[in-house]
């Protein structure tokens, strides 16, 4: 039977919940133990996907194909073993929307629908479904308790757990003890008030954790102990830590795994962390610095880039140097000089995903500075498409476009692509209707590298998987003249003969690709195109 353990916050948000639980799993799963994770968003919003990375950060893709929260990119980071899919995160609007089919359907029988049970009965069965097949399941709620939009989801763990039983639900929360300066002290008021507010609607944590950015000493645990019904080896104390790669050990150090163990009943070897001491060794023995021109729309919320940044930061771990990160807004890229003073510094450049025209002149300015100088540049998904248009452009001298600036494009280098060959050799028409979300290639796809090619050797393999999140491709018609000017096609999908990655032959690094490969970044091993870019910023630095 799959064990429960809830997550929950307290008194503020973005206190790192999602890092926090993914740092559990991370020491349970190195006990030998099954570990996955769900993410329970309590806001309106049926789909992730359609949510502005200006608000709420980036939309992280999984294998299958779901557009979802970027806490479960830190799952996914954390976790070794397990792969996140479309169960483990849904939000309110999803759970009214089936709901809200089933009454139209007739399945409730004129009954009157409400929150309880209809919506709890929801929940529940959404994280049962999710758990199947593991030893432990962690779900986190989104929000702070005390939010209106959280009770359903608060009332729907009550619920579990007393249908679960105490051996197999756990709850942990997680709180702040701000410091008060002028009284040069810790506070747990705080602390104490978000776990009353728990009670008052019928959950007991077992363990809290407590954010802090100092130490903690033995009275203020035992104080916090006493007035939240908390056993005192389950307050657990979370410092700021360099690197949040460190909280796994964090946790260890403090027998959370323990806990968690004897009270589920696991008979478990102790946790093997030497994945994650390397990785701080690694990190904290890094010497010289790279910085890396990131020139994107969304910088002024660097969440926006989550992924990209992390994946930087293992190719940083990767290569024993720091990765330090300077966004340039692409906009301002293109009329201020200083801007353009400030990339020229930089030993790299990258431009990632995104959508929409604005910034792409800037952006195009930026790929155009790296191909002729030299500079190594990694393109993502819209950074691939810029940089063929670019090429297109200023080498070809075409007046290239994608459709998707420019409907009536005279050359559509990029575009919808609505026909194509399956490998039948059938006519297969994709639609091109307008539901947002609808039409976008997305999820784990297969892509085979051309032989010979600089990504081929990047990978060590010729047959790749990566993660899509895109409607417009490359139009095949181009290929020849562009590869005739030296800037070959590095891979194609597998199905569709889509042009998956580019290459310039002569530059030291110039590799644009149309996937994501930031999604599958492991801070253990990093992801072979973030090292080798790296490792190309090092060697011309
Ligand atoms: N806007 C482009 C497309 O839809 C690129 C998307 C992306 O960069 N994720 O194809």
């Amino acid at each position: 039977m799959t064990k429960f353990i809830f997550v929950t916050g307290g008194v503020v948000s973005s206190l790192g919940k999602g890092i926090t639980a993914a740092s559990l799993a991370a020491v349970l799963e190195a006990r030998g133990l099954k570990v996955t994770m769900t993410k329970m968003d309590p806001y309106i919003n049926v789909d992730p996907g359609t949510m502005s990375p200006f608000q709420h950060g980036e939309v992280f893709v999984t294998e299958d194909g779901a557009e979802t929260d970027l806490d479960l990119g830190y799952y996914e980071r954390f976790l070794r073993h397990s792969k996140m899919s479309k169960v483990n995160n849904f939000t309110s609007g999803r759970v009214y929307q089936t709901v809200l089919a089933k009454e139209r359907r007739g399945d409730y029988l004129g009954g009157t629908v409400q929150v309880i049970p209809h919506i709890t009965d929801e929940i529940k069965s959404r994280v049962k479904a999710s758990g199947k097949g593991f030893d432990i399941a962690i779900i986190e709620i989104g929000g702070t308790v005390g939010d209106i939009e959280s009770l359903p989801f608060m009332e729907a763990v009550r619920q579990l757990q007393v249908e679960l039983g105490h051996d197999n639900a756990m709850l942990m929360h997680l709180t702040l003890l701000p410091y008060i300066k002028s009284a040069s002290e810790l506070k747990t008021k705080p602390t104490q008030h978000s776990v009353k507010e728990l009670l008052s609607i019928g959950i007991q944590p077992d363990i809290l954790v407590c954010r802090t950015e100092h130490d903690v000493d033995a009275d203020t645990k035992r104080k916090i102990a006493l007035f939240t019904n908390v056993p005192e080896r389950a307050v657990v104390v979370c410092k700021d830590a360099r690197s949040i790669y460190e909280i796994p050990r964090t946790f260890y150090e403090q027998n959370l795994d323990d806990l968690v163990c004897e009270r589920f009943g696991f008979d478990v070897p102790e946790a093997d962390l030497s994945d994650w001491d390397k990785v701080i060794e690694g990190l904290m023995s890094a010497e010289g610095e790279i910085v890396v021109a990131m020139v994107g729309k969304y910088v002024e919320l660097p969440d926006a880039y989550k992924s990209v940044n992390e994946a930087l930061l293992h190719a940083g771990i990767h290569n024993r140097t720091k990765v330090k990160i300077h966004y340039i807004d692409a906009e301002k890229l293109e009329t201020q000089a200083n801007l353009m003073d400030e990339l020229k510094s930089c030993d790299a450049v990258l431009v990632p995903g995104g959508f929409g025209e604005r910034g792409t002149v800037g952006k195009m300015m930026a790929i155009k500075y790296a191909r002729e100088n030299n500079k190594p540049y990694l393109g993502i998904c819209l950074g691939m498409q810029l940089a063929v248009i670019e090429f297109a452009r200023n080498v070809l001298g075409l007046s290239a476009n994608s459709t998707e600036f420019d409907r009536k494009a005279s050359e559509p280098i990029i575009g919808l692509i609505t026909e194509w060959f399956d490998e039948k050799g059938e006519l297969q028409i994709r639609s091109d209707d307008s539901d947002l979300g609808g039409t976008m290639r997305l999820g784990a796809q297969e892509a085979e590298l051309v032989l010979g090619s600089k990504l081929a050797k990047i990978y060590g393999t010729r047959n790749i998987t990566e993660r899509h999140r895109h409607r417009y491709e490359m139009n095949n018609r181009y290929i020849e003249s562009l590869e005739a000017a030296g800037m070959k096609i590095s891979g194609y999908s597998a199905r569709q003969h889509l042009v998956e990655a580019v290459e310039i032959d002569d530059h030291p690094w110039f590799v644009a690709v149309q996937y994501h490969p930031e999604f599958t970044s492991s801070p253990r091993g990093g992801h072979p195109l973030f090292n080798s870019f790296i490792k190309a910023a090092i060697d011309l630095k």
